[in-house]
């Protein structure tokens, strides 16, 4: 069932999830696929409907950061600046979860992935509900998130009791999550809110988990990734790369923040030199890709500063393997 985001459809939604069925709702990052986070039954139908293995931990939604001590055993003073400044708003925390959490959704790890949402029907629909949502992104394990509706649809279709539609996801991309470990903070991965952003509010950069031991249950190497393999590249490259193989006979795509002319090539995608565009558009044309039966889709990376750190940081992922 597809939902619009009036009241009604908001009051229909909530009412499922107190009632443990899955509905897939509009973040501004990325769709989630929510279950009440409390409920053992609804959390383990989440593993079931995207593949998922079960020591994958969940990120759980709050309507607002007053839940915070429900939730978490201990909250740093940092992780309490960065909430005041960053919630409601694409970053997650892990922090140390309070005795009532389920194993289920820590995926057995002493800590737990707490967010308060920004997009308005998420926050209309976490305040209906009234607790906390067990929210993945709503696709099959290790393909690409889904920014719209439809993609949702095309991931889970019969598997998710409603999806909530509310048009196209602004960011685009998942969620900074910075974790507390030690009294030190570290970006397990990396997302909207910059490494810079995270700083001027800590006093300091935080460290990245490859500088860290701190461990990043599900974030791997190959995730995020379409049929159609995709050959990175700098953008110097990328017109030679995308020659050689279209004189092999290949059905090319390229991929890129500034438009490069790449003669020969089935489709053409370019960000007009903006990032935040390229981060809002990026999943859906790994998805077009597919579509167009693509042999390979050449990708420009983007320079690593900003979101661009978290748009490489997909597109290697989307490329492993
Ligand atoms: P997604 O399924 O796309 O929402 O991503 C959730 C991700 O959050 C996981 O794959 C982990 O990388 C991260 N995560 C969730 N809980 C924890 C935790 N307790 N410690 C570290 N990372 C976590
Ligand atoms: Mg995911």
């Amino acid at each position: 069932m597809i939902l619009d985001t009036s009241d009604r459809s908001i009051a229909i939604a909530a009412a499922m999830l107190q009632a443990g069925r899955l509905v897939a709702m509009p973040t501004e990052t990325v769709y989630g696929l929510a279950a009440d986070a409390s409920n053992a039954d609804a959390v383990s139908r989440v593993f079931a409907a995207k593949g998922r293995p079960t020591n994958h931990p969940l990120i759980v939604h709050l309507p607002a950061t007053a839940k915070l001590t429900q939730w978490a055993s201990h909250v740093p003073d940092a992780a309490d600046h960065l909430a005041r400044a960053f919630w409601p708003g694409p970053l997650t925390m892990v922090l140390p979860r309070h005795a009532s959490v389920l194993t289920a959704v820590t995926g057995g790890l002493g800590t737990v992935a707490l967010r308060v949402p920004a997009h308005p029907a998420a926050q209309r629909l976490l305040h209906a509900f009234g607790g906390g949502l067990a929210a993945p992104s709503a696709n099959r394990f290790g393909r690409v998130s889904p920014t719209t509706a439809l993609a949702v649809d095309s991931e889970l279709a019969g598997a998710v009791d409603a999806i909530i539609d509310g048009g196209p996801c602004e960011v685009g991309l998942e969620s900074t999550i910075i974790a507390f470990v030690d009294g030190e903070a570290t970006i397990v991965r990396p997302g909207a809110i910059s490494p810079e952003a995270l700083a001027r509010v800590l006093g300091t950069r935080p460290r990245t988990a490859a500088s860290s031991s701190v461990r990043a249950p599900g974030t791997l190497a190959s995730h995020y990734a379409p049929a159609t393999p995709l050959v990175l590249c700098s953008p110097d490259e990328l017109a030679r790369r995308a020659a050689f193989l279209v004189a092999r006979g290949a059905r090319v795509g390229v991929l890129s923040l500034e438009r490069i002319e790449a003669p020969g090539v089935s489709v053409a995608l370019d960000a007009g030199g903006d990032m935040g565009v390229l981060a809002h558009w990026l999943f859906s044309w790994l998805r077009l890709a597919d579509k167009e039966d693509l042999d390979v889709l050449v990708v420009a990376m983007p320079p690593e500063e900003g979101i661009g750190l978290a748009i490489a940081d997909r597109l290697r992922r989307a490329a492993h393997g």
